[in-house]
């Protein structure tokens, strides 16, 4: 029997978010910022990445807690090599039912086929605009379209269902709202809207940068009617619409303007084995260190209760009541989106 285990306010944990790598291809203004992260940042050498093996460990701790989804993100999860092997072990966990990968797409021509024979059930792919020229600006590295569409298309063709993840942040890709939801409409892949958040200390974001969820979806609603959905699961972030003719959805994540703490189940796995409570944490939990000093799975499984049960984030509805914003908080391409 698996120990039901809430956290203070009630909530079990249900998604585990692991960061495989915190390296990534591209440098995404409102995430990897280039001025920041240019030639000499110091990336985490191979030896701190916490290994397949200590990665399964913990998946096996969590899934007897309640986890049942497992999404992959990083940095770019698909610069870890030999990600497939990771993930046909994953599916061999008992209880884990869902495992994602959240990516950019440029890899996946290569890999989609293998990520899926390895039991891949989904991708959530990272497309911020689908005209070029503010597309180059936005991945910071000048990449084309092209590519990511071409990753998408491989992913089709394995099989694997699609959520395509744009970021809105103003004055950087409002312009590509409805450009981006004319292209994904009948396209079966679900495009979802998320707003522009302020994790890290270096993207720069302040609440006129946000583009809120009214805004966006009024705006594609006058040109393509939309109808509101009921969520699929409890805990589900993205609040769903369909299209009024019967082709497509589409849904937006209100992270800052409609806060979702208060159905929060999930905890975030650094690619060097931190736990991470919440997205805007300052500080995490040091697992590998867990798993390095030859802690048993009871040790660890006790462990993880007393950090789950002392859990009490709901930072984002803190924000919306007007308290003050954490300094140094976690940066999103090492804690994983
Ligand atoms: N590199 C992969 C990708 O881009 O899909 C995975 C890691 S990325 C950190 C995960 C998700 O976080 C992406 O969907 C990205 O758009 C989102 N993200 C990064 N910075 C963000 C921010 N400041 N506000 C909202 N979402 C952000
Ligand atoms: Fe890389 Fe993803 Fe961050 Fe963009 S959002 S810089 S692709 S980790
Ligand atoms: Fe969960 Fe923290 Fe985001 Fe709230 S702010 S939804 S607690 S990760």
């Amino acid at each position: 029997m698996e120990p039901y285990v809430a956290d203070q306010l009630g909530r079990p944990l249900k998604d585990l978010r692991i960061s495989v790598i915190d390296q990534c291809n591209f440098r995404c203004t409102y995430c990897m910022p280039a001025e920041i992260f240019g030639p000499d940042y110091a990336f985490l050498p191979e030896d701190q990445l916490l290994s397949f093996d200590e990665i399964i460990r913990l998946v096996k701790v969590f899934a007897k807690f309640g986890v049942e989804k497992i999404r992959l993100t990083g940095g770019e999860p698909l610069m870890r090599k030999n990600l497939d092997d990771l993930i046909r072990r994953i599916r061999e966990v008992d209880g884990i039912k869902d495992i994602a990968v959240t990516t950019n797409a440029v890899f996946l021509v290569r890999q989609a086929k293998k990520l899926k024979e390895a039991g891949l059930d989904r991708v959530n792919i990272s497309l911020d605009a689908i005209e070029d020229e503010v597309f180059q600006e936005t991945n910071g590295r000048g990449v084309k379209i092209k590519p990511v569409l071409k990753g998408i298309e491989a992913a089709r063709d394995a099989g694997l269902p699609i959520k395509v993840n744009m970021v809105v942040k103003k004055g950087m890709n409002e312009s590509q709202i409805l450009p981006m939801a004319r292209y994904f409409k009948d396209t079966g892949d679900t495009l979802r809207f998320i707003e522009f958040m302020e994790v890290g200390n270096h993207n720069g974001w302040n609440m006129d940068a946000v583009v809120p969820k009214k805004k966006i979806i009024d705006q594609i609603h006058e040109e393509m009617p939309l109808i509101p959905l009921d969520a699929n699961y409890y805990g589900e972030v993205a609040s769903r619409y369909r299209y009024k003719d019967g082709e497509g959805e589409i849904g937006v994540i209100s992270s800052v303007t409609e806060a979702f703490c208060s159905s929060c189940t999930r905890a975030r796995l650094s690619a060097d084995g931190q736990l991470f409570t919440c997205l805007f944490a300052s500080s995490g939990y040091d697992l590998r260190e867990c798993l390095r000093s030859d802690y048993s799975e009871e040790q660890i499984t006790e462990y993880l209760i007393a950090i789950w049960t002392g859990r009490s984030d709901q930072y984002s509805i803190d924000r919306a009541k007007g308290k003050p914003m954490k300094e140094n908080k976690i940066e999103m391409s090492y804690i994983g989106g």
